[in-house]
């Protein structure tokens, strides 16, 4: 005996349905997606930051090759917004000062 074409539909739908809820489970889990907000702070102790000279406040960095104006908030590899912490793609799972700044700072285009 075969199924009827609305029980095949509702199969078709449930498969859906359950794939689609996994899915979101697992980007809402993801680091990726994570907010800012829920980052940990990146510190000028960590040693991928002393690496990179990163620094809280790059206004003050001291260092030789920090040009005036170069922070985090316009730095291509920058996520947040212009106040406040951001995450970083150099720096994944963790957030950055907006004010902040390191040797890898790269204007953002445009
Ligand atoms: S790469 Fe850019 S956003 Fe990341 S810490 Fe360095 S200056 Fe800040």
């Amino acid at each position: 005996m075969s199924n009827t074409p609305d029980i095949e539909s509702r199969r078709r739908f449930l498969k859906w349905a359950t794939a689609g809820a996994a899915t979101a489970v697992l980007l809402v889990g993801s680091p990726r997606f994570a907010r800012a907000d829920d980052l940990p702070a990146l510190t000028e102790t960590d040693p991928t930051a002393k690496a990179l000279g990163y620094v809280e406040n790059g206004s003050v960095s001291g260092n030789a090759k920090h040009k005036a104006g170069d922070v985090c908030s316009n730095c291509q590899f920058y996520g947040g917004g212009s106040t406040g912490r951001g995450p970083c793609q150099l720096f994944p799972g963790k957030s950055v000062n907006a004010r902040g700044w390191c040797l890898s700072h790269t204007p953002k285009k445009g």
